[in-house]
C-alpha cells in the first residue's frame, strides 16, 4: 500500500518517513497520512520530498496570518530568550497582560472583559461549561444538530456533526439535549429554503425542547457556532441568533458562543457573532489566535467570572507566554497588514471564481463568509429513501474525491465531517494570484471527476 514514487533518494526518505509515521502514530487519527510536512511558508508547506503544496487549510483554519508569519515566529522567539513558562496562579506574565489589551478592542460586545487563556478549543469549552453550570446553578447544555465543539469528554458530548467521534466513548457527559441548527440538510429541504423558514422552524423546536425536555430552570447554557464548522460550514442566519439571544434573556439561560473556527477576522469580521449584532455571554476562541501556538480563550463578563468558585479554573499550561507572546503578534498583524481589507476583497474573488459552477448538477450549494467557505455536492446516500436530496445517481464521496484530486495537483483542501463538503479556508493574506491558483486546480478537480 505504501507505494510512493521512489525516484530519488529524498523522495525514499520521505516514503520511508511515511511508513514510520503510519507504524507509530496511533490509528486513531484516522486519515492515512501520506505526507511529511518540512517547512511551512505564507500560504504554502514544503513536503519531505520536496513538493511545493498550496495549503487552503492553514492547518484547519489555524495559520490565518499564512505559515510562519515572520513578526509572529520573532515574537515568539523572543519571548523563548526571555520566559517560557509563567503559570498565572503564580504571577501574570506581561504577554498574558498585553494580549488582554490587545483583545478588548477587538470584542463583539464591550462587555466581554474577562479573560481565561488556554491551550486547545476543547479546554476553552470545558471552560465554557464548567463556567455556565457553577455561575447558573443548572445543569443541563443545549447544543445544536452538526456542532462541533471538540474531543474531550465535556465537549465531546455537545460535539453532534458526526455520530462516529463518540462511538465507543460513552458514557458521555450528561444534561446535554440537542436543538436543530438552520441548515436545510437537518429538515430534509432543498438548499434554496429560505433563512427565515428555517429559523423559525429551529426557534420552534427550541421552544418545544424547552418546555418538553430540557426545563429552563434546568438550562444553563445554549451553546452554538455561529458558522457551523464541521458540520459543514453553514453560517446561522442572524435572525436565528437574535431569536435564541431574546430565548435566552427571557429564560436566564446563557448564550455560549463558540468562535474557535469562525473568529479572528475569518470570515470577513473579527468574530462571525457580529453580523447579528448579538452578544454572548461567554465565547470561546482558539486556533486563529495565535497563528498556530496552542493557546485558546474563554471570554465572559466580569460579573460571570466573579461568579467562579476561587481555584475553579486551571491548568498547569493555560496561557503559556510564548504562546501568547505569538497573540499578541498576531493582533497585531491583524491590525497593521490589512488583513480585514484582504479578506473581504479575496472573499469576493472566491465567490466570484466558485459561482460559475452552480450550474453543475453535482453542486448542491456554495456557501460562506469571508474566507469560510464551502461547496457542497450531491450524495446518492442521504439520509433516506424519502429525503429529496438524495440522488441515486449522483458519484459517491465527490468531496473527498475532488479534495483528493486538488492534493495531487498540488494544493491541500480540507472537506468538513459531515456531508458532502469541501471547505476553502486559504491563510487570511492570500495573494490575488495564489487564491486564483488555488481556484484554477479545484474547478479543473471539479471537471475531471464530477
Ligand atoms: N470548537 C470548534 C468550533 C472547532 O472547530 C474546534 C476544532 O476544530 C473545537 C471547538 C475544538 O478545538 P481543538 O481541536 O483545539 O480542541
Amino acid at each position: 500500500a505504501r507505494t510512493l514514487s521512489t525516484t530519488s533518494p529524498r523522495s525514499q526518505t520521505h516514503a520511508s518517513l511515511v511508513e514510520f509515521g503510519q507504524r507509530h502514530v496511533t490509528k486513531g487519527i484516522g486519515r492515512q497520512v501520506e505526507a511529511i510536512i518540512e517547512k511551512g511558508e505564507g500560504s504554502y508547506l514544503t513536503l519531505g520530498d520536496g513538493r511545493k503544496m498550496l495549503d487552503f487549510t492553514c492547518g484547519i483554519a489555524v495559520t490565518n496570518l499564512g505559515h510562519c508569519h515572520p513578526k509572529v515566529s520573532a515574537a515568539a522567539a523572543e519571548q523563548c530568550m526571555k520566559l517560557v513558562h509563567g503559570q498565572c496562579s503564580i504571577g501574570f506574565h506581561g504577554p498574558y497582560l498585553e494580549l488582554i489589551q490587545r483583545l478588548l478592542p477587538m470584542m463583539p460586545h464591550p462587555s466581554l472583559d474577562s479573560f481565561y487563556f488556554w491551550n486547545s478549543g476543547s479546554e476553552a469549552i470545558e471552560g465554557a461549561i464548567k463556567m455556565a453550570r457553577s455561575v447558573s446553578g443548572r445543569q443541563n447544555i443545549i447544543t445544536l444538530q452538526g456542532a462541533y465543539h471538540g474531543r474531550t469528554y465535556g465537549a465531546l458530548a455537545l460535539t453532534k456533526s458526526k455520530t462516529v467521534y463518540a462511538e465507543g466513548f460513552h458514557p458521555l457527559m450528561p444534561g446535554v439535549f440537542t436543538a436543530p441548527f438552520p441548515y436545510w440538510h437537518h429538515f430534509s429541504l432543498p438548499p434554496t429554503t429560505p433563512a427565515s423558514e428555517l429559523t423559525s422552524l429551529c426557534l420552534n423546536q427550541l421552544e418545544l425542547l424547552l418546555q418538553q425536555q430540557s426545563a429552563p430552570k434546568d438550562t444553563a447554557a445554549i451553546i452554538l457556532e455561529p458558522v457551523i464548522g464541521e458540520g459543514g460550514y453553514v453560517p446561522a442566519p442572524p435572525e436565528y441568533l437574535k431569536g435564541l439571544r431574546e430565548i435566552c434573556d427571557r429564560e436566564g439561560i446563557l448564550l455560549i458562543v463558540d468562535e474557535v473556527q469562525s473568529g479572528f477576522l475569518r470570515t470577513g469580521k473579527n468574530f462571525a457573532i457580529e453580523y447579528s449584532g448579538v452578544r454572548p455571554d461567554i465565547m470561546t476562541v482558539a486556533k486563529g489566535l495565535a497563528n498556530g501556538f496552542p493557546l485558546s480563550g474563554i471570554i465572559t463578563r466580569r460579573e460571570i467570572s466573579d461568579g467562579l468558585r476561587p481555584g475553579s479554573m486551571g491548568g498547569t499550561y493555560a496561557g503559556n507566554a510564548v504562546a501568547c507572546a505569538a497573540a499578541v503578534a498576531t493582533a497585531d498583524a491583524f491590525k497593521n497588514e490589512n488583513i480585514l481589507e484582504n479578506v473581504n476583497a479575496r472573499s469576493k474573488e472566491l465567490f466570484g471564481y466558485l459561482e460559475p459552477l452552480r450550474s453543475n448538477p453535482a453542486i448542491l450549494d456554495i456557501r460562506g463568509l469571508g474566507l469560510m467557505v464551502a461547496v457542497e455536492f450531491a450524495s446518492p446516500t442521504r439520509t433516506s429513501v424519502h429525503d429529496p436530496l438524495r440522488n441515486p445517481h449522483a458519484p459517491a464521496k465527490l468531496a473527498s474525491r475532488v479534495a483528493k484530486r486538488c492534493q495531487e495537483k498540488g494544493m491541500f483542501l480540507l472537506t468538513t465531517s459531515a456531508y458532502e463538503v469541501v471547505r476553502f479556508m486559504p491563510a487570511l493574506n492570500v495573494s490575488k494570484e495564489d487564491l486564483k491558483k488555488g481556484c484554477d486546480i479545484f474547478v479543473e478537480a471539479v471537471d475531471e471527476i464530477v
